[in-house]
C-alpha cells in the first residue's frame, strides 16, 4: 500500500482547474459591468435555475439559510406558530424557524434514508402548525407525496430544504418543484457552489414569487415604499455569475458523484464488510435521483475510524454529530436524549466519505483499504 496517497473530503481546486477560463471570464464580465447588485446577471441566473428545477420562478438570495428564512417570512410565520421539521439536519433548518420567533417541532427520521418519517408527521401537527420543512438530506429527496398530502389536508405550505439536493428527483420530478417553496444553497461545498455564499428560492406560485422579491429588498415596492418589512436578502451579481458559469457542468458533476458511489459500493462489497454488517452503505429509496452531495456510511466505532482515516490522510466529516433537539440553544424546547432515537443513533454512527466528482479510483480504493485495515 502506498503511503503517499492523500484524499481530501472535497477538492474544489481540482474542480476549478477544469473550468478556470469560464469562471474567470464570468467574474471579469461582472467587474467590467460594475453592476454588482441585482441586474441582468442575477436575472439570468434565476431564469436558468428556475428552468433547471422545472419551476415557474426562482428568486436569488444571500444564502441557503436566508432562503429558508425568507420563505417562512413570506408565510408570515412568527411567535406562537409551530413549524414541523427534522432534528437530523444542518442547524439552519431549525434556526430559521427559531429566528422568526416560531417553535421548531421535531419529527424523527427514517433510519435508512435519514429523511423525515412522513408517518410520524401527522401526530406532530397542531392548530398552531404553519408550515412543514422536510429536508432532502445528503442529496436524496425525502418522501414528498405523503408529506404534501398531510400539508394540503391541514392547509399549510411545504418549505423543502433542498440545500443539498439541487437536481435530485422524486418520481421523475425535480427537488423544489412539488411544493410551495424549494430552498437551495450555493455554499461552496454543495453540488452547485458559488465563490462564497448564495442561495435561491424556487416556487411555482406567481404571488409567492412576487412577495419573495419584495422581501429580499426590505419589503419595498416600488423602491422606497414599504408595504411590508423585509431585509437585505439579495444574491449578488458576482455569485450569480459563478453559479451560471457552473450550472452547465452540474449534471456531469452529479453523474461523477453517482459513479463514485457505485465504485464505493463495488469496493465495499468485495471486502465483506457490508455482508458482515460492519459497514452500512447509503440506501437509495425507489424512484429517486440521488445526487450524492454526501456519501454517508454507517459504522460502529465511528470516531475511532475517523481518527484512523485522518492519520492516513483521508478526509471525512460527521454530518451531524449533535441532533438539533439536543443542541444547547434549543434546551428551552425541553427535549432529552431518547426523544428521537433514529436521529440520535445516526448522529453517533454516520460518516461522510469523499465523493467529489474528481475523486480518482485509486483514491476511493485507498479509502476503502484503510477502512478494511481498521476493522481487521
Ligand atoms: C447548507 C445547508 C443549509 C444552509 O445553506 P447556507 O447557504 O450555508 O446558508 C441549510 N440546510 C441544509 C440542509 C444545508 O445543507
Amino acid at each position: 500500500m502506498s503511503n503517499k496517497i492523500t484524499v481530501p473530503l472535497l477538492d474544489l481546486k481540482a474542480q476549478y482547474a477544469t473550468i478556470k477560463e469560464e469562471i474567470d471570464s464570468a467574474v471579469h464580465a461582472v467587474l467590467e459591468s460594475q453592476y454588482f447588485i441585482m441586474g441582468p446577471t442575477v436575472a439570468e441566473c434565476e431564469k436558468q435555475i428556475a428552468e433547471y428545477c422545472n419551476c415557474a420562478h426562482a428568486v436569488g438570495v444571500t444564502s441557503g439559510s436566508d432562503a429558508l428564512i425568507i420563505a417562512l417570512m413570506a408565510e408570515e410565520i412568527g411567535p406562537g406558530d409551530e413549524v414541523v421539521t427534522s432534528p437530523y439536519t444542518f442547524f439552519a433548518t431549525a434556526g430559521a424557524i427559531a429566528r422568526l420567533g416560531a417553535k421548531p417541532v421535531f419529527v424523527d427520521i427514517m433510519p435508512d434514508t435519514y429523511n423525515i418519517d412522513p408517518v410520524k408527521i401527522e401526530a406532530a401537527v397542531t392548530e398552531r402548525t404553519k408550515a412543514i420543512i422536510p429536508v432532502d438530506l445528503y442529496g436524496q429527496c425525502c418522501d414528498l407525496d405523503p408529506i404534501v398530502e398531510i400539508a394540503k389536508r391541514h392547509g399549510v405550505p411545504v418549505v423543502e430544504d433542498a440545500a443539498q439536493a439541487i437536481g435530485a428527483e422524486y418520481k421523475g420530478r425535480r427537488a423544489g418543484s412539488m411544493v410551495e417553496y424549494g430552498c437551495f444553497s450555493f455554499f461552496p461545498s454543495k453540488n452547485l457552489g458559488a465563490g462564497g455564499d448564495g442561495g435561491m428560492v424556487v416556487t411555482q406560485d406567481d404571488d409567492r414569487a412576487a412577495k419573495l422579491k419584495m422581501l429580499r429588498m426590505h419589503g419595498s415596492k416600488p423602491k422606497y415604499y414599504h408595504p411590508i418589512i423585509g431585509g437585505n436578502f439579495r444574491l449578488d451579481a458576482m455569485q450569480a455569475a459563478i453559479v451560471s458559469a457552473k450550472l452547465p457542468h452540474l449534471d456531469d458533476w452529479s453523474a461523477g458523484r453517482q459513479s463514485n458511489a457505485e465504485r464505493y459500493r463495488k469496493l465495499f462489497d468485495a471486502t465483506g464488510l457490508v455482508q458482515s454488517g460492519t459497514v452500512k452503505l447509503p440506501m437509495v429509496a425507489p424512484e429517486r435521483r440521488h445526487i450524492y452531495n454526501q456519501f454517508v456510511i454507517r459504522v460502529a466505532r465511528r470516531d475511532e475510524l475517523r481518527a484512523y482515516l485522518k492519520e492516513n490522510n483521508s478526509g471525512t466529516e460527521v454530518y451531524y454529530p449533535v441532533p438539533l433537539h439536543l443542541q444547547e440553544c434549543f434546551a428551552y424546547l425541553g427535549h432529552k436524549p431518547g426523544d428521537f432515537p433514529h436521529s440520535e443513533s445516526a448522529a453517533n454512527e454516520t460518516l461522510a466519505l469523499p465523493i467529489y466528482p474528481e475523486l480518482t479510483g485509486e483514491q476511493a480504493g485507498y479509502v476503502v483499504e484503510c477502512i478494511v485495515r481498521f476493522y481487521a
